[in-house]
């Protein structure tokens, strides 16, 4: 079942926790935050509103900058 709004849907927390981290390691479009949909009950990815917490945290930072690092010299 696709949620009404098109967009991707994520079924955990966890899930989309981690979509929001990988938003900001490719850098295009990144999300701000997540929500819990209304309409289909799961969570998706927003670029409106107040950044999330999780994008404040040292460790996800850290990872973040990392794992940029690593796609530059990919070449991605
Ligand atoms: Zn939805």
């Amino acid at each position: 079942m696709r949620c009404p709004t098109g967009k991707n849907s994520y079924y955990s927390e966890p899930e989309v926790q981690e979509a929001l981290i990988r938003s900001h390691i490719r850098f295009l479009q990144a999300a701000k935050n997540y929500y819990q949909c209304n309409d289909c009950g799961r969570f998706h990815l927003t670029s409106q509103g107040d950044p999330n917490l999780i994008l404040n945290d040292p460790e996800v930072k850290a990872r973040i900058k990392r794992e940029q690092r690593a796609q530059e010299w990919t070449g991605h």
